[in-house]
Formats: C-alpha cells, structure tokens, sequence
C-alpha cells in the first residue's frame, strides 16, 4: 500500500477556554479519495481541518501531511493543501485572474498562465476572468473561492460545507468538479451537514461527534454493515399475530394486522423461505415493498450516544 497522504495521530485539542473540541482523533487518508466527513454542529469538524491545515495548534497528537509534519515542516505540509473555507472571503475590487494569480504567488509558486486558465475553465469562470469579484453571483463566488484554493496545485482539497446556500445546479456542478478533481488525483475532504451529499459523491464517510471520530469506513460497506433493509408484505386478510411457524424476531405486524414488516440484513432468512412459509401458514401476500436504510437514518443513529457507542469500532 503507498503511504498515505494525511496521517492525524491521537490528536487533541482544548481551547484555552477548557473546551476539549477534539478528544483523541486518529485518521489516516489515503491518495486521490474522497472522504466526508459529517457531524452535528459543534462537532469538532472545523477545528479538525484547522489543525490539519496549521490555523489551529493540537493541545496533543501529530499531524503529518506526504510526510511532512505540520508543526516542524509547515511551510512544506501546508502547501500541499487547498483550503476552501465556509465563509467567502474575497476582494471586492479584485478580477477574477488577479484574485487566483494573488493565491498562487502567496505559496511562492511561479506564474502559470496555463495552470491559471485549465483552474478557471473548470470552474467555468474563464469568461468571467476580467470582472470584478464584486460583480459576480453568490455561486460563482463561491467558485472563485475554490478556484483560489487550486491555484498553487495542492494535492489534498478542503472543502468546509461546500454546499452551505447554494442552489441544487451549482450543487451538481460542485460535484462534477470534485469528481473531476479526484480522477487527475487530487485527495478531497469535505465537510457536510447534507447527508445527501456525502451518499452521493464519498468514496469513505467519516462520522464525528463530541470530538470524537465514531467511524471512518467506506461508504458502501457502512449501507451493508448498517443499513438494514425491511421489506413489508401486504396481506389480503388481516391476522392477529405473526403465524408461530414464522422466525418472530425479524417479523413485526402492522398496527392494522394488514401486513407483516420484516427486517433483515445479509444474515437474515432467506426471502423466498419466508414468503413460502407465509403462504403454508394461510396467509396470502398481496403486494410488497422494499425500502433501505438511508445513510441520513444511519448518521442520525450513530450520533444519537446510546446508538453510538453500540455501532463504534
Ligand atoms: P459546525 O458544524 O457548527 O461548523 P464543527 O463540527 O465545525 O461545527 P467546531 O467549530 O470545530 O465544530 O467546534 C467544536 C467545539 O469547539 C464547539 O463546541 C465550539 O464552540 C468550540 N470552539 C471552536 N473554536 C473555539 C475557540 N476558538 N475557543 C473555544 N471554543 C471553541
């Protein structure tokens, strides 16, 4: 395996108000994924990018990024990261180059008009290169602010709440340019309270909660451990209790005695077992219906503390 690109080994941090924000985090990425990491406000997401990114100082724990660790080699660790905060924070009077030119220069980089253009096709900013930033649209600010965070060509790309306020389009276009990112080999972390948007585009989802990390693993392979299927099996006649000769402890009835509602994951009977021992008790199923556990139902069960300490590895 090459090594990872971002290590966080045991970190801690207390503020100088005593507020322990992070309690212990360890957490390895690996090169050219994507990673979301999610958490109900107050977490400790932001103050776990920060120190990734050197703003904020661990109390305790390293921090090393291709090698480079943040507090020793900082200069070299933290030009390998793209940061795009939540806020926009942009020079009114600025063009759009000028802006994206200014963020390259300040990590000591080299002009590259070519790297500067391919950062603001992408984006789609290139017809508005020559504006000021004041003239643009919320979106398209937001644009330029990643647009910023790629002009001295990090390989790890922070993205705090990507998708704070902006409409459903740019949210797509945000998306594609992520993904985009991430083929040519770019490491991305974003930050989101949009479940939604971590269902879609992760490669690995990463719950934190407390400062804590409560998992990290991979998306798909978290919907299989955790996303318990149910299926409900409408019946013609209404019945007073799940038939005897059924598995109970899967199987629940509706309120209304009209269905039975069975919940299972890969270790569950078999459906075809259990639709023929619904039909040799005398019931007769009428129609069924599938649903899957969204990961959105997953986080919630995962921060909600009883839950959480039951699922964390
Ligand atoms: P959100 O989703 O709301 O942005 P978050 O997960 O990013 O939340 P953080 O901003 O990292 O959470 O904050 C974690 C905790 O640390 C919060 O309780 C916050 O109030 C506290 N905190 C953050 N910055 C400071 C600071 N400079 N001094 C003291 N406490 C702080």
């Amino acid at each position: 395996m090459p090594e990872p690109i971002l290590t966080v080994d045991n970190v801690s941090k207390i503020y100088a108000s005593g507020h322990k924000a992070l309690d212990g985090v360890s957490l390895t990425i690996e090169r050219g994924e994507i990673l979301a990491l999610l958490g109900p406000n107050g977490a400790g997401k932001t103050t776990l990018i920060s120190l990734i990114c050197g703003i904020v100082v661990p109390t305790s724990g390293t921090v090393t990024v291709d090698g480079h660790d943040i507090a020793a080699q900082y200069r070299a660790a933290r030009a390998m990261i793209g940061l795009v905060p939540q806020e926009i924070v942009l020079e009114p009077f600025e063009t759009v180059i000028d802006s994206v030119r200014f963020s390259r220069r300040l990590f000591g980089k080299g002009r590259d008009p070519a790297h500067v253009e391919r950062v603001l096709k992408v984006l789609s900013l290139w017809d508005k290169r020559e504006s000021p930033v004041k003239e643009l649209s919320g979106g398209m600010k937001r644009r330029v602010m990643i647009a910023k965070a790629l002009a001295h060509e990090p390989r790890i790309i922070f993205l705090d709440e990507p998708s704070a306020g902006v409409d459903v389009e740019l949210r797509k276009d945000m998306w594609a340019v992520v993904r985009a990112l991430r083929d040519e080999g770019v490491t991305i972390i974003l930050t989101t309270h949009y479940i939604e948007e971590a269902e879609e585009i992760a490669d690995r989802v990463g719950v934190i909660s407390e400062g804590r990390i409560l998992l990290v693993e991979e998306k798909h392979a978290l919907m299989r451990r955790l996303g318990r299927r149910q299926m409900t099996m409408h019946l013609a006649e209404p019945i007073a209790a799940v038939p005897a000769a059924l598995p109970q402890a899967a199987l629940e009835l509706a309120d209304d005695g009209q269905a039975i509602i069975y919940t299972y994951d890969d270790n569950g009977p078999a459906i075809g077992d259990l639709l023929g021992d619904i039909a040799a008790s005398g019931a007769v199923v009428t129609d069924i219906e599938t649903a899957q556990r969204s990961l959105e139902e997953i986080f919630v069960e995962l921060v909600s503390t009883r839950n959480g300490k039951e699922v964390a590895r």
